[in-house]
C-alpha cells in the first residue's frame, strides 16, 4: 500500500480495496519499524490515528466520504494540534500541548484526513538541514549519513521513505522546496495568503506559508485543495475563491512560455545540478513549451535581504516565549529578570539565538533605517523583477537547490554556506509567489529538484506543468532502497 500515491490510495478506499484502518495500521507499522533510522517523527499519534481512521471508515459507509477521507498524513510539528504536543522542534515547547488546531489541520481533519503524527523540523523552522532540532537530526533515506534538507526535513524524509503518503510543511525561504529536492519528492509553496497561518507557529510572518509535500504533483493538487482557502482568523489570508487544482492538471503544454533565470544558470552552477535542470527543460521543450531566457536583475540581493527581514520578524515573534505563560521555564528563578534570561537561554538553541540577536540588532533605533527599511526596499525591487519577467513568460524555471544532500555536520560551523542553500528559493518568498519543486534526474545517486515559479495565485498552472512533466518521465517514481 505504501507504494501507492495519494490519488491511488483515494481510489482504493473508494473502491473498498482496503479500509482506512488497514491503511493507517500499515503506515503506523512502517513508522515503528523504520523511523529509528531516520528520526523523521517527533510524535506518533497511533491511538488517535486509529480512532480517526475508524471514523473515516464509518463516514464512507454512510456515503459521506470525500477524496481525502481516510487518507493518512503527517503534520510538521509547527502546526498546533489539539491535545497533542506541538514542539516546533524546540526545547522551549517540549512540554506544550496545544489547546486548539491550526486552520490547516482543522480543514484536513474536517475532510477526514487521518493524522499519523508530528514530524521533526529545524527549531522554529530555522535551518536548511534539520540539524537544529532539539530532537536530533533527521536522516535522508537516500543516504542516512546525509541531511534531508530543512526546515521541513522530517516531512520530506517521511514521504520519501514511504512512512507517510503525504505530509504538510511550511516554507519561509525554501523549507518545503529544498527538502523536497534533497529527498526526491514534490513540494509546493503556495502564494502568500493562500493557506491560513492561524495556528502555525510564526517564524517570519510576512514570509511563512504552509503547503503540501507529496510524491506527485497530482497528490499536491489533492492535498492543497484540502488545506487552502480564506480564513477570517488570519488577517493576511486571501479572500478569494480556490481554484479547482485537479481539473486542469492534464492541459497540454504546447505554447507555454517558460522563463529560465539567467542569473541562476551562470554563477558556478554545480555540473550535476545543471545537467538535471537541462533534462527537465528538454522535456518541457519536447512537449511544446517555449524556453525564454529571462533576467531578475536584483535577485542576487535576495539572501541578504531575507537575512534581515526574517530575523527581524523572528526576534519579534519569539519574544512571546518568556517562560511565563507557556513553554519552558527555568528552575528556581531568583527574580523576574533571571526567569526571563534563564528560561530563554535554556529553551532556545544556538541558531535561534543567533537569529534573535541579528533581528533585534536590525530593528534597533539607529539601525532600523539602514537595515530593515533597506531590506524592505530591496524586497520591492525583487517583486518588481518578477512582475516584469511575468510579462514575457507564464512560469519561471530554475534549479531548487545548489547541490544534492550534504553530510550531517558538514555545514554546521558555517552558517553562511547553510544560508546559501536557499539561494534559488528565497526570492519567491520575498515576492509572495507560489513555487513548486519536483524531482529532476539524480546526480551522483542522490535526488535533485527542479523549481517552477508562478504568478500570484497561479498554483493551478504550476501543478499542471509539474503533472505533465511527471506524466512523461519517471524521476518522481524512484524510491530509496531499504524503505
Ligand atoms: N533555510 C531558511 C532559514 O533558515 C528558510 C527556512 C524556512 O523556509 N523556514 O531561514
Amino acid at each position: 500500500m505504501h507504494e501507492k500515491t495519494l490519488a491511488e490510495l483515494s481510489a482504493g478506499l473508494a473502491a473498498g480495496d482496503f479500509s482506512s484502518v488497514e491503511l493507517t495500521r500499515h503506515f503506523l507499522d512502517r513508522i515503528e519499524r523504520l523511523d529509528g533510522r531516520l528520526n523523521s517523527f517527533i510524535s506518533v499519534t497511533a491511538e488517535q490515528a486509529l480512532a480517526q481512521a475508524e471514523a473515516a471508515d464509518a463516514r464512507r459507509a454512510a456515503g459521506e466520504a470525500g477524496p481525502l477521507t481516510g487518507i493518512p498524513v503527517a503534520h510538521k510539528d509547527i502546526f498546533c494540534t489539539r491535545g497533542v504536543r506541538t514542539s516546533c522542534g524546540s526545547r522551549m515547547l517540549d512540554n506544550f500541548i496545544s489547546p486548539y488546531d491550526a486552520t490547516v489541520v482543522e480543514r484536513l481533519d474536517a475532510a477526514g484526513v487521518v493524522m499519523l503524527g508530528k514530524t521533526n523540523m529545524d527549531e522554529f523552522a530555522m535551518g536548511s538541514s534539520n540539524e537544529t532540532s532539539y530532537y536530533g537530526p533527521v536522516r535522508n533515506p537516500w543516504d542516512t549519513e546525509c541531511v534531508p534538507g530543512g526546515s521541513s526535513g522530517g516531512s520530506a524524509a517521511a514521504v520519501a521513505a514511504r512512512l507517510a503518503p503525504a505530509a504538510t510543511g511550511t516554507d519561509t525561504g525554501g523549507s518545503i522546496r529544498q527538502p523536497a529536492a534533497l529527498t526526491g519528492i514534490t513540494g509546493l509553496k503556495p502564494t502568500y495568503g493562500r493557506c491560513s497561518r492561524y495556528g502555525m507557529i510564526a517564524f517570519a510572518s510576512s514570509l511563512d506559508q504552509a503547503g503540501p509535500m507529496t510524491r506527485t504533483a497530482e497528490d499536491a493538487a489533492l492535498l492543497l485543495g484540502g488545506m487552502a482557502g480564506f480564513d477570517e482568523r488570519d488577517s493576511t489570508s486571501a479572500d478569494r475563491p480556490l481554484d479547482d487544482y485537479l481539473s486542469g492538471l492534464d492541459a497540454p503544454l504546447q505554447g507555454l512560455r517558460v522563463g529560465l533565470v539567467r542569473e541562476f544558470m551562470e554563477n558556478d552552477l554545480d555540473p550535476g545540478i545543471a545537467a538535471a535542470t537541462q533534462a527537465v527543460i528538454d522535456e518541457l521543450k519536447r512537449q511544446g513549451a517555449e524556453i525564454v531566457e529571462i533576467s531578475l536583475p536584483n535577485v542576487h540581493l535576495s539572501v541578504s535581504a531575507y537575512y534581515v527581514v526574517a530575523p527581524a520578524e523572528c526576534s519579534s515573534n519569539l519574544s512571546r516565549f518568556d517562560g511565563v505563560r507557556y513553554g519552558h521555564r527555568c528552575e528556581d528563578p531568583r527574580d523576574l529578570e533571571d526567569l526571563y534570561k534563564r528560561s530563554r537561554s535554556e529553551g532556545f538553541g544556538a541558531e535561534v539565538k543567533r537569529r534573535i540577536m541579528i533581528g533585534t540588532y536590525a530593528l534597533s533605533a539607529g539601525f532600523y533605517d539602514a537595515y530593515y527599511i533597506k531590506a524592505q526596499k530591496v524586497r520591492q525591487l525583487i517583486a518588481a523583477d518578477f512582475r516584469a519577467a511575468f510579462e514575457q513568460v507564464d512560469v519561471i524555471a530554475s534549479p531548487t537547490a545548489p547541490e544534492t544532500a550534504f553530510r550531517i555536520g558538514q555545514k554546521t560551523d558555517d552558517p553562511v554556506s547553510m544560508y546559501l542553500q536557499d539561494i534559488y528559493t528565497i526570492a519567491v518568498n520575498l515576492a509572495g509567489l507560489p513555487g513548486i519543486s519536483i524531482p529532476a534526474p539524480q546526480s551522483g545517486g542522490m535526488p535533485t529538484g527542479f523549481q517552477l515559479i508562478g504568478r500570484l495565485f497561479d498554483e493551478a498552472r504550476l501543478l499542471n506543468v509539474a503533472h505533465r512533466i511527471q506524466q512523461e518521465t519517471d524521476w518522481h517514481t524512484l524510491a530509496p532502497e531499504g524503505f
